[in-house]
């Protein structure tokens, strides 16, 4: 019988903003499930294990969002290989980064239980390592062969480096992830279809009553509506895109049309949070009515401004896109990052929940929205569509799953093993 709790850890890196997004809701649900009985740890693993340049990618990323083409030819350059293995990118990293994996994990695998990774980046060398460490004369312990589960925070295209036929399990967010796995080699029995593991704000896709939500928007900040006009803009974690054209764009628009409210979430893009705050808006008032925009730096209850805004205009990021259907939010995508976001565009458009309209002119951006104000009932028919692809079940699955595969671990809390992982949670295709 396991007395001590199970020590987790969860890999992730600062690569933007859904990796931390997506780990941190893991270890809430993790706690959720099974309190005392897990122990979990959060690591950025490309920072604490990685060398010199590699440990400095979520610097690199920030600079990159500035330079798409650069992004697409790097995302683009391995995708013709069948396994990531097979790569010389990997290879070279492989090689560049074995020491300093081997030693940190050396010492951090010894009392593990459980490695899960949230980062494309991360499980292969984990793998490797944990293999050369159970085989080699360094073992310290007769079985370093810990279960490693990867789950994939991409949500309609991913890069093959998301894909180890070796890990233990491999949870993928949507059909066309599946696929992906599939055509990577990952054997179908470790394929788990459970969504994209969100924050607890987003595990119930409950709709709020109109008279919470004007609640809502007042403790923010707003002013309490009843016709749908507040307009939510964000950028990801890092602030990607044209945030501040498109911010100028539609808050001009709304100053036009005489009603409306702007929410701008600027992540960690001072910048940009900086120029729009000091921003002088021409004309600010109209007749009874001031344009007070809000402009906000990076905040850590995006759940409540989801709930209490009518529509998102944001970058296809998957983690800012899958929050949104779980809220019935409408997205106007905007940017996307070139290869890795793709096909989250479609993801959006197909189902019908949003549209796309590049920021490279911030103007249509506007003129979009304008449109979508002026129409409540396709805003309307655009929440039931995205609510439709609502999963908010995902990160309490998904640690249900593999705590029960490959911890034995039994759910401490009844009525949460009793059924209630989300009413839309659908597992589509096992
Ligand atoms: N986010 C946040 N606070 C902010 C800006 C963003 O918590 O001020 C969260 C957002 O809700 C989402 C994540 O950061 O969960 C961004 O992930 P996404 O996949 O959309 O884009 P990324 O930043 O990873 O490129």
């Amino acid at each position: 019988v396991h007395q001590r709790p199970r020590q987790i850890q969860i890999y992730f890196s600062d690569t933007g903003g859904g990796h931390r997004a997506s780990a941190l809701s893991l270890e809430a649900a993790l706690k959720k499930l099974y309190g005392s009985q897990v122990s979990v740890t959060l690591v950025d693993f490309i920072r604490q294990a990685m060398p010199w340049p590699l440990s400095q990618a979520p610097e690199t990323y920030q600079t990159l969002g500035h330079f798409p083409s650069v992004y697409k030819r790097a995302w683009d350059y391995d995708q013709e290989s069948e396994t990531w293995r097979d790569t010389t990118s990997y290879k070279m990293m492989w090689s560049y980064c074995r020491e300093s994996v081997l030693t940190y994990l050396q010492d951090a695998a010894l009392d593990l239980d459980l490695i899960i990774s949230v980062h494309p980046l991360i499980h292969h060398v984990v793998i490797e390592a944990l293999e050369e460490l159970s085989q080699g004369a360094e073992a310290t312990r007769e079985d370093l062969r810990l279960p490693v589960v990867t789950v994939v925070t991409d949500l309609g295209s991913a890069h093959l480096s998301w894909f180890d036929p070796r890990c233990d399990m491999l949870f993928v967010p949507s059909q066309e992830i599946y696929q992906a796995a599939i055509r990577r080699g990952a054997p179908k029995r470790k394929i788990h279809l459970c969504g994209l593991p969100l924050r607890e704000g987003f595990w119930s896709a409950d709709p709020v009553t109109p008279e919470q939500k004007r609640r809502l928007q007042e403790q923010l900040g707003l002013r309490p509506t009843e016709r749908p006009e507040v307009v939510l803009l964000m950028g990801g974690g890092e602030g990607f895109g044209k945030l501040l054209d498109v911010a100028c764009a539609i808050g001009d628009t709304l100053i036009g049309l005489g009603y409306g409210q702007l929410v701008v979430v600027c992540g960690r893009n001072e910048e940009v949070r900086k120029a729009l705050s000091e921003r002088r808006w021409m004309p600010r008032r109209f007749g009874e009515w001031l344009f007070e925009p809000l402009i906000l730096g990076f905040v850590t209850n995006v759940d409540q401004y989801m709930t209490a805004a009518d529509c998102l205009v944001t970058k296809a990021g998957p983690g800012s896109i899958a929050e949104s259907m779980i809220k019935g939010l409408p997205c106007l995508l905007t940017a996307f990052v070139p290869g890795q976001e793709e096909g989250n565009i479609s993801y959006v458009t197909e189902n019908g929940a949003g549209a796309y309209v590049s920021d490279q002119e911030p103007d249509l951006v506007a003129a979009k929205i304008e449109e979508w104000l002026k129409d409540p009932p396709a805003l309307e028919k655009m929440s039931e569509n995205a609510r439709r692809l609502a999963q908010p079940g995902a990160a309490l699955e998904i640690s249900r799953r593999m705590c029960d595969s490959l911890l034995d671990l039994g759910v401490e809390l009844a009525e949460v093993h009793a059924g209630s992982f989300g009413t839309t949670w659908r597992d589509q295709l096992l």
